[in-house]
């Protein structure tokens, strides 16, 4: 954003806390539309006439609204109702899509990649991120599930591509390629890189769903059972899994039920952990190397 200062020696930057504040009232999408990938907004008064910057005069618009408005084919008003009742907050959610290729998607989990792999990650019972195929020649591939946690309930849903983040948690922001969901102040439970036709990144997680956990950054990851069971992978990729991780009350399970076996360089992944000062605990090693 341009550093451009108006007549008043008002700087573009909108401070990050009064953005935070906007994207809590508007339910983190476009107010008109409910698109989630959306700019910030003067709206009373324009940026032109503003000596601060007020969440309250503070709106969000997606690029195609903030178009129409700017042409004059929709009126300001228009845009001041919206902010007083944005549809995010109405229906419960902001929405938006990925890009997912013709190909079968890659799945990053932190430090992990999956190729090939149909159903990612599946919880105490529950798909949390699957692919299914095309529905028809000339169609793209379909990613989708639902990050549940404990306390915040339904964070992301995806269905065949499209996304819905509630409105009803403290923070969605999108930055670039990147979403990312806080539970609380410093707290990001789920952050989602969008690698436009090629896949999906999770860089960051940390949800619970009843009584098992999924943690890690880019360095790691860590799936937990409820019985304490856990796997902790650092280097690690697979190829042709029915499943990647699934966990129920008693077993982590890794990579199970290859097709055509994994490519997982178990022994240099076992190195980097150690070096890492990490365990590599696979509950199943046969399966987890696809053997
Ligand atoms: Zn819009």
């Amino acid at each position: 954003m341009s550093d451009k200062l108006n007549k008043h020696g008002l700087s573009r930057n909108i401070p990050e806390q009064v953005k935070r504040e906007v994207r809590q009232q508007c339910g983190f999408g476009c107010v008109i539309c409910g698109t989630a990938i959306a700019q910030y907004e003067h709206y009373e008064p324009d940026f032109a006439e503003a000596t601060e910057h007020l969440a309250k005069g503070i709106t969000l618009l997606c690029g195609a609204c903030h178009d129409k408005v700017t042409r004059g084919f929709w009126s300001k008003q228009k845009v001041s109702e919206a902010s007083k009742s944005p549809i995010c907050i109405k229906r419960g959610h902001a929405i938006d899509a990925f890009d997912i290729s013709f190909q079968h998607p890659l799945i990053r989990i932190g430090p992990a990649t999956w190729i090939n792999t149909s159903t990612i990650l599946d919880v105490m019972g529950q798909t949390v991120l699957r692919i299914d195929p095309p529905e028809a020649d000339g169609c793209p591939y379909r990613v989708s599930g639902v990050f549940s946690d404990d306390q915040t309930g339904n964070a992301l849903v995806i269905d065949a591509n499209e996304w819905k983040a509630s409105a009803s948690l403290w923070d969605v922001e999108v930055e670039g390629k990147t979403v990312t969901i806080r539970r609380k102040p410093r707290d990001i439970i789920l952050r989602l890189v969008a690698d436009p036709g090629k896949g999906i990144t999770i860089s960051k997680i940390n949800l619970s769903y009843n009584g098992a956990r999924l943690y890690g950054s880019d360095q790691t990851f860590s799936a937990e059972a409820p019985d304490g069971s856990k796997i902790t992978l650092a280097a690690y990729t697979a190829e042709g899994c029915k499943t990647a991780i699934s966990i129920n009350q008693t077993s982590v399970i890794v990579g199970c039920c290859c097709n055509w076996g994994c490519t997982f360089p178990y022994e240099q992944a076992v190195r980097e952990a150690e070096s890492l000062g990490l365990s590599l605990i696979p509950s199943a090693p046969r399966r987890f190397l696809g053997i």
